[in-house]
């Protein structure tokens, strides 16, 4: 080996000092001359423009130790023999399975080349390579540490893919997910999200024995502002309605747009007197707020219908029965109205 240590150089090298952070290689070695030796071979090692930083354990207990509190170790050379005959293969196991580092990589090294360790261990925790000390030249070292640090490169680049495809995904699924639920005209809850929530708020009205109102509305005579002043100006109204009602009712109420120009309130733990109190807060201010469109400012009114859950409502399909034929009433009646 002594002929192979010609590679090691004392002398600084001022590139090293300006070249990005080097690559971290453990030793993990009960005996410090391997520690030197490897040292000294691996000094003059440049690869990517990055040097190689020595880290040492003397046992496996201390490379565990150490391996759970540093980051970004590319390559772990391992005794496999130190405190007991099979405390490298320990350390092998615990840093793929309890450390859960997959893109370190993994030598073992070991003075009694007769006992290879099982095969299992080779395959099922990724053992980059098996050598004899006696056996590992300079040259050796450098081509299988060149080796190790490319696939533990390539990992690495490989896993921070994977990371941002995963959070990439998330993202997008749970933009879907709101999307999905969303009236894109208006930005309230589409007729499906109300549904969904419906049945949750029912099965907690019935669980809790508290009320449940559900106020249906809808714009009277919209017909004619298409008709008056165009499809673009009716969307505006639908907006503006929208917004108008959102003011107008608490965080925990859900507003959506169940139909063209109908919309429905889902008021949990709100009772006759409640919902109908709602309701005509809203129609009030529908009634006075001019809806300024960029044709005209338009004077818009809406007709209510309220109703609650009953005790023998399973489901919303009743109360919103009740509630659109109160609406109709509502119409039938001049407009313009709450009715229950
Ligand atoms: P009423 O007072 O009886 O409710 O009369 P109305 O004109 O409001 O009701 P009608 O059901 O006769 O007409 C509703 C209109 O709403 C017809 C339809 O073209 C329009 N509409 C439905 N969806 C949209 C939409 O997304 N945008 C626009 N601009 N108009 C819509
Ligand atoms: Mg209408
Ligand atoms: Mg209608």
């Amino acid at each position: 080996m002594d002929d192979e240590l010609n590679f090691a150089d004392e002398t600084m090298d001022a590139e090293a000092l300006a070249s990005p952070s080097p690559w971290r290689v453990l030793v993990v070695d009960d005996d410090p001359d391997v520690f030197r030796v490897t040292q000294l071979n691996l000094k003059r090692l440049r690869f990517r423009g990055r040097t190689v930083e020595l880290l040492v354990a003397s046992s496996g207990k201390d490379a565990r130790e150490l391996l759970r509190n540093e980051h970004d170790i590319a390559l772990a050379l391992i005794d496999v023999v130190m405190e007991n005959e099979v405390a490298g293969l320990d350390l092998v196991r615990s840093v793929r399975t309890d450390l859960g580092l997959r893109e370190t990589r993994i030598i073992l090294r070991t003075g009694q080349p007769g006992q290879a360790p099982e095969q299992d261990v080779i395959f099922d925790y990724e053992v980059d390579g098996y050598v004899a000390k006696a056996e590992m030249t300079a040259a050796k070292l450098t081509t299988a540490v060149v080796a190790a640090l490319r696939a533990y490169e390539t990992l690495c680049e490989f896993a921070n893919l994977s990371r941002e495809l995963e959070m990439r995904v998330a993202a997008r699924t749970c933009e879907l997910e709101k999307l999905s639920m969303i009236d894109p005209l208006t930005g309230v809850a589409n007729r499906r999200h109300f549904e969904a929530r419906a049945d949750i708020e029912v099965a907690a009205a019935r669980r809790d024995g508290l009320p449940l109102a559900i106020v249906v509305m809808d714009i009277d005579h919209f017909k004619r502002v298409n008709d008056d002043y165009g499809h673009a100006v009716g969307d505006a109204v639908l907006q503006r309605f929208a917004r108008v009602v959102e003011c107008h009712v608490r965080p925990s109420d859900l507003i959506a747009r169940i139909g063209g120009e109908e919309f429905a309130l889902l008021l949990p733990r709100s009772d006759h007197e409640a919902s109908v109190a709602v309701a005509e807060r809203v129609r009030t201010a529908v009634e006075q707020e001019p809806f300024d469109t960029v044709a005209a400012s338009l004077r818009v009114t809406a007709s209510f219908g309220a109703a609650l859950l009953a005790p023998g409502d399973e489901n919303i399909t009743a109360p919103l029965a009740r509630a659109d034929a109160a609406l109709y009433r509502a119409k039938a009646a001049g407009r313009n109205v709450v009715l229950s």
